[in-house]
């Protein structure tokens, strides 16, 4: 586990000479991120090693005296020992390009965005890139990781003010607030794609047979699943991200020109899946009718993902959770408030109250997020093969029956689905993914 220093572990302090957000200048302003220590705790436990790599160039900006760095990181050994949580290993860069204190300024070969130190850790730890992951609150901490070969998350700025990000910028795989929901994230996708429980996943079913009606002409000839986002048809991107964490078996649900998703997805190889396909046949069945005619291939219990979402956050704590809660089925919410369509669930004290598409109540903050858990025998005893429904009557249903768990994610969706989502997803996937660079983005 690589982690940024400032932003990440402490907050980031005002320098009220450039009224920028930075590392602290002296240790009397060290100060902790909220969660940090019990985040860190968490990630030790669970097995990680920790590294620091850290660029800290005021000495050589000559706004710091070596001592006062010193002193600083000082302060940060006591928070750690005092809860006992040991680092493999902290790695500063302490020069900077523009410095003015010779021995410190010009090039260097450990300043991220290099992965110099990440490179370093590895060779001298044996690590394993792949399962290591960079934990950064600037685009030169994700570059850094993704030059590295590691999983990348960002975390938000700490002072919503401050604007840090420009257009453009390279992405990383998942966002997070801070250092505590980010381990969430990570302790989420390591428990999944670890070799016990990857071979015990679920199957995953995409729901792609549905009628892009709101991008009209775009859509006319091109199942939505292949519209292009970030450069190629969005299932690319859906498969990918279920592949890394560790969902390895995908279910198409495919109706409308479903055959040129076949012909452009194949066997999921390419993406990491192994991809098979249910087809509606001669008439939509809905997104609940078609669960119901792929069962043969989705197995006592699976999950369900909208073909039009893209979602950053890991599936395995909401499976978990479904296996946990011994319902029939269970929908995840998120608490939009109408910034990204219109609510339709009432959600309160980790209990869907109520669900309406149509209907909706005052109290409606919530909004389906586009992944869901299913028992297959429920859905079976519900609807007969060949019937056409809608998988949120299904879900209705099993609300009044009190069949129906909830899982709060708290991490926004995107989709494809509208124009204005499909812009926005497309910049979201196109903007600095390697080789993946969108037009639109
Ligand atoms: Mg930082
Ligand atoms: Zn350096």
């Amino acid at each position: 586990m690589f982690l940024d220093r400032d932003g990440v572990l402490n907050r980031n302090v005002l320098d009220p000479t450039t009224g920028e957000y930075g590392a602290p200048l002296a240790a009397k302003d060290f100060e902790l991120a909220p969660g940090a220590l019990a985040a860190l705790l968490a990630l030790r436990r669970a097995g990680f090693d920790l590294f620091l790599v850290s660029n800290q160039p005021n000495y050589a900006k000559g706004k710091s005296s070596l001592e006062e760095l010193a002193a600083i990181h000082l302060r940060l050994e006591e928070e750690l020992a005092r809860t006992g949580i040991e680092f493999a290993a902290f790695y500063y860069c302490r020069h900077h390009p523009q410095g003015v204190v010779s021995g410190y300024s010009g090039a260097c070969e450990c300043r991220k965005p290099s992965p110099y130190f990440l490179l370093q850790a590895r060779d001298s730890f044996a690590l394993e890139m792949a399962e290591c992951w960079m934990v950064g609150d600037r685009a030169t901490d994700i570059e850094c990781g993704r030059a590295a070969g590691v999983r990348t998350i960002r975390v938000a700025d700490d002072h919503p003010s401050v604007k840090l990000r420009a257009a453009g910028e390279i992405r990383a795989e998942f966002e997070a607030r801070d250092l505590a929901h980010a381990t969430e994230i990570i302790l989420g996708v390591a428990a999944s794609t670890s070799a016990s429980v990857s071979d015990s996943l679920p199957v995953v079913a995409i729901l792609a047979g549905g009628l892009a009606t709101r991008l009209g002409a775009l859509a006319a000839s091109l199942p939505k699943s292949l519209l292009p986002v970030g450069g190629e048809p969005f299932i690319a991107h859906q498969l990918r991200g279920l592949a890394q964490q560790g969902f390895r078996n995908a279910v198409v649900c495919a109706g409308h020109l479903g055959t040129m998703i076949e012909d452009f997805v194949g066997d999921g190889s390419a993406f990491g899946c192994r991809v098979r396909y249910s087809f509606d046949g001669d008439r939509p069945l809905g997104t609940g009718g078609a669960l119901r005619r792929a069962l043969p291939l989705l197995g006592d219990g699976f999950l369900v993902l909208y073909g039009d979402s893209y979602l950053r956050e890991p599936f395995w704590p909401v499976w978990r959770s479904f296996a946990d809660s011994g319902k029939a089925a269970l929908m995840t919410v998120f608490r939009n408030e109408d910034r990204w369509g219109r609510s339709n669930v009432e959600f309160s004290h980790g209990e869907v109250l109520r669900y309406d598409k149509t209907a909706r109540t005052p109290a409606m903050r919530h909004i389906d997020y586009g992944l869901g858990c299913i028992r297959g025998e429920a859905l079976a005893a519900w609807a007969a093969e060949g019937e056409r429904f809608d998988l949120a009557d299904f879900y209705r249903d099993l609300l009044e029956r009190g069949e129906l768990a909830g899982f709060e994610v708290s991490g926004r969706f995107y989709e494809i689905g509208s124009p204005e989502g499909l812009a926005e997803t497309d910049a979201l996937l196109g903007g600095g993914l390697p080789g993946k660079r969108g037009d639109a983005g």
